[in-house]
């Protein structure tokens, strides 16, 4: 079913046109009865010749009451442009038409009212000037009928037309998920809460669970009725009212938006295409206050704008909204923005993105980032969101894309098939940023290398705080370049596979006499404290011999050569193995040393769990 939505400026013939069209008074208001004239929303049906039942929004045309046209506009099919032949083009057929324009109306025709009060001639200048207008606008060519709603004449005409024009109007999309941005809220005695609004994106049905935005309040449809019919399930495109369970007529206004709970971004920021209207009187500021005006809902808005100093008449950009209140909204939604006093209309255009992201002016990737949300496929949406934050937490690009996931889900898939993405984790990067990553992460461990030759890696816990990634993206990512050959995980440590600790040159000599030292009285040796003095070997290189096995080192100051732990540990096991179980002192006169060096010794093996201590005694301990 089709909504269409009359505008045109101010005493022009709207509301008469609509009554005698459909029999119903769309002025309902008694302010509006007694003063003859609209000054909100009004409201009626009719059936067209084909059996089509259409309903009709009527808007005031008064300047005052633009932002009363603005809630009724939002989820109208097609449009008709009012003007009186008498009058002929006025301020309000202007900012109408602009406002028409900007949210994108393509169908509609202009109807010249008030037939009876004009001749042939005049009618024709009116014409003309209708068709000038309308040049450059989506309306740009549309049908023209004249009528009169005093003789009747046109109006068969004009009814004909209508169905003329919606035969080539696509139904109204239907993405699953209904929404009602809320043009009236009222109580009806033993009913409860109703709201009324024009459907847009899905159906709605009896006993379905809904939720009001942006306040987040769970309701169900206890009822629903369409032109005054009850109905059981109701599609988009539809006004309809609906009488909901559960809230209260003061929790709700006009600019609240009815939906399936989860359907749509809660938001005060708006990243947009913006368009300042030609007829503009000056130019559009950064950080200029204005009034946003989106489905039935208005709120003040800052505007940043992103990509210029200031936008100029007839100007598109890129911009960020901060608005004062938080709006329901889906990305791809139209808008319109106006000067708050005088109030005037000044542009509009299309959400790209709902959701508080930092966006810095006058930035490249800014605008490219916007340009491929405005336009982009699924992927190329996704991809550069990657591209742009890396490495980035898939949820975060989720949310960033604002895409369904229905729609998300199987895009990143095929990246990630392609091999244009990589998922660390739940942390996404691209091919690109792969290599860099992969890259860095070597010259991380190169210059560990560099400034600790002795060593032999750097501690993976430190590599993961240098790399900035969680601890799953790293183990990943450390995997990934294993694998690969390009690193070697060597258990606490990582190295390169072309790294090996030597000890060359001036070093080397010192190292080797050391060596030939503690061999030299191999279960007596020199202490910590004499290698020390005597070779000049620091504690870096003490640890790297331990490292590399070339030194055992049984306690802090005592250090054995590997053939003299190999044999201390054979004579240890042999005397157990006869006796059952070994003293400190049997183990210190089988090896001819003193009791530090038995101890130190035993205190070792127990901790390699070669043997347990029981008592002063030790057994073997498998
Ligand atoms: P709106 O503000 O555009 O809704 O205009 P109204 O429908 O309230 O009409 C404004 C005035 O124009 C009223 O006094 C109507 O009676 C008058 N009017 C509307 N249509 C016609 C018409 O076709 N012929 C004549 N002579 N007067 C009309
Ligand atoms: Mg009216």
């Amino acid at each position: 079913m089709y909504t269409i939505g009359t505008a045109g400026h101010v005493d022009h013939g709207k509301s008469t046109l609509v009554r005698a069209l459909t029999g119903i008074d769309p002025d309902r208001l008694q302010e509006e009865k007694a003063r003859g004239m609209t000054i909100d929303l009004g409201f009626a049906w009719l059936t067209l010749p084909s059996g089509r039942e259409i309903s009709i929004v009527d808007v005031p045309g008064h300047e005052r009451f633009i932002k009363n046209m603005l809630a009724g506009v939002g989820g109208i099919d097609a449009a008709l442009l009012v003007i009186a032949a008498d009058e002929g083009v006025m301020p309000q057929t202007r900012e109408h038409l602009a406002i028409l324009d900007l949210l994108q109306v393509r169908n509609g025709a202009v109807v010249l009212t008030k037939r009876d009060l004009v001749d042939e001639e005049w009618l024709e200048l009116v014409k003309e000037d209708a068709c000038q207008v309308l040049a450059g606008t989506t309306l740009e060519g549309a049908p023209i009928v004249a009528v009169s709603a005093l003789t009747g004449e046109g109006l068969d005409e004009l009814v004909a037309l209508l169905d003329r024009l919606l035969d080539r109007t696509a139904p109204r999309r239907d993405v699953g998920r209904p929404r009602l941005p809320i043009d009236r809220v009222f109580s009806i005695g033993g009913f409860g809460t109703v709201v009324t609004g024009t459907l847009l994106d899905g159906s709605l049905y009896i006993g379905q669970e809904l939720e009001v935005l942006p306040a987040g309040l769970r309701t169900r449809a206890r009822g629903l009725q369409s032109h005054r019919h009850k109905v059981d399930r109701i599609a988009p495109g539809n006004r309809v009212a609906v009488n909901l369970a559960g809230v209260e007529v003061d929790q709700l206004q006009r600019g609240d938006v009815l939906t399936v709970p989860g359907g749509l971004s809660v938001t005060r920021v708006l990243d947009v295409r913006l368009r300042l209207l030609q007829a503009a009187p000056k130019p559009l500021a950064n950080s200029a206050e204005v009034t946003f005006h989106t489905g039935t809902a208005e709120v003040l808005a800052k505007v940043r704008l992103l990509d210029h100093d200031e936008l100029a008449p007839g100007q598109s950009g890129w911009a960020q909204l901060r608005l004062a209140r938080p709006v329901a909204v889906a990305k791809g939604d139209l808008f319109i923005i106006r000067q708050p006093s005088p109030s005037l209309t000044l542009g509009g255009g299309e959400i790209v993105h709902a959701g508080a992201v930092r966006r810095r002016r006058f930035r490249e990737e800014v605008v490219e980032e916007l340009e491929v949300l405005a336009e982009g496929t699924p992927e190329a949406v996704l991809f550069q969101l990657v591209q742009h934050r890396q490495p980035v937490e898939q949820r975060t690009v989720l949310d960033a894309s604002g895409l369904a996931r229905q729609v998300a889900e199987p895009a990143l898939a095929a990246l990630r098939e392609s091999g244009r993405l990589i998922a660390l984790g739940q942390t996404l990067v691209t091919a690109e940023g792969w290599q860099a990553l992969a890259g860095r992460l070597r010259a991380e461990v190169q210059s560990y290398h560099t400034a600790y030759p002795l060593r032999a890696g750097i501690p993976k816990e430190e590599l993961r705080t240098r790399s900035r990634l969680n601890a799953r993206a790293f183990a990943e990512a450390l995997s990934r370049l294993v694998q690969a050959g390009a690193l070697v995980d060597a258990g606490t440590v990582v190295r390169l596979p072309e790294h090996t600790v030597r000890f060359d040159g001036e070093l080397g000599r010192r190292v080797d006499a050391a060596l030939a030292a503690l061999a030299a009285d191999p279960f007596s040796p020199p202490g910590l404290a004499e290698l020390q003095a005597r070779f000049g070997l620091d504690e870096e290189v003490i640890g790297a011999l331990v490292e590399s096995g070339r030194i055992v080192r049984l306690s802090h100051d005592v250090l054995f050569t590997p053939e003299a732990y190999r044999q201390a540990v054979a004579t240890v096991t042999e005397i157990i193995r006869r006796d059952g179980k070994v003293t400190v002192a049997q183990v210190r006169d089988a090896l001819k040393t003193s009791r530090k060096y038995a101890l130190a010794l035993m205190e070792y093996l127990d901790a390699q769990r070669i043997t347990r201590r029981i008592g002063d005694e030790r057994v073997l301990a498998r």
